[in-house]
């Protein structure tokens, strides 16, 4: 039964499916990681502290507000720098 051999073509013609990598399937202008919400860079938590008769606001982030005779006003100071990013 050679001859069968011979009488079909040398490469038999796949489906084309077949040659294409499967990984190629995907849209190229999709990332392959979904996108993540901006998150920022460095974490604001701000809180309050005192410094003798003064308030001051202070955060993780090293900022750190004006000194105030308010704690009210600190705590204002640290939420606004907080809300500020
Ligand atoms: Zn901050």
């Amino acid at each position: 039964m050679r001859d069968q051999e011979t009488s079909a073509p040398p490469t038999a013609p796949h489906d084309p499916r077949e040659l294409r990598d499967p990984h190629d399937l995907r849209d190229p202008a999709v990332p392959p990681v979904p996108a993540v919400p901006p998150v920022p860079a460095v974490s604001h938590l701000a809180s309050t502290f005192e410094r003798g008769s003064f308030s001051l606001a202070r955060c993780s982030c090293g900022w750190s507000g004006p000194a105030r005779r308010s704690r009210d006003r600190a705590r204002t100071d640290a939420a606004s720098h907080q809300g500020a990013d």
